[in-house]
């Protein structure tokens, strides 16, 4: 069974300077619920790795965060679409974790949970971070142009060697048909 793992903001959903603070203000980006029940189906497994320093910011809280996470499962579920898990990282910039992505914490909690290493598991995010989080545990980084990638791309830093798609659904399409990876 093959693995990948989804950066949230800017890849499955429209990502806010003003961050989602409820279900409301939590919108798929158009074909991304539709890529990521086709990966389902074809028998991969899906989790989210996240940023949320909304959290400890004060936005919003952690019953919120599951609020806005039971929406995500909700709309995916009607496509036929499952993530299996939503690893999370709460903390902000100053509080010094391991979790917050450019840190690889997260996908170490990814390993440890599923008992399997990271190595060439595609990891598709739309800033240098998510890129810089899956290089660090030898997944393979996948950008795309949603959220922030367009701005990420024009920095042009740190991405010799990363493919790049116009979102999350030709990401899913090139997997799917064997291309990468
Ligand atoms: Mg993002
Ligand atoms: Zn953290």
């Amino acid at each position: 069974m093959r693995l990948i793992i989804l950066d949230r903001d800017g890849v499955i959903n429209v990502d806010s300077d003003d961050y989602i603070k409820s279900p409301d203000e939590f919108v798929p980006i158009p074909g991304s619920l539709e890529a990521i029940a086709k990966l389902t189906q074809a028998g991969w497994r899906v989790v989210v790795a996240t940023n949320q320093s909304g959290i400890a910011r004060g936005y919003y809280d952690l019953a919120m965060l599951q609020r806005i996470h039971d929406k995500l499962h909700r709309l995916l579920g009607a496509y036929g679409g499952e993530i299996e898990a939503i690893f999370f990282c709460p903390h902000g910039p100053d509080d010094g974790c391991d979790c917050r992505k450019p840190k690889p914490g997260l996908f170490h909690e990814i390993e440890a949970r599923l008992q399997m290493s990271l190595q060439g598991v595609p990891a598709v995010g739309d800033s240098l971070r998510d890129l810089q989080a899956a290089r660090a545990v030898g997944a393979k980084p996948l950008l795309v142009r949603t959220g922030k990638g367009e701005s990420t791309l024009a920095k042009g830093e740190g991405l010799e060697g990363i493919p790049v798609f116009a979102d999350l659904q030709a990401a899913v399409e090139e997997l799917l048909g064997g291309a990468l990876c």
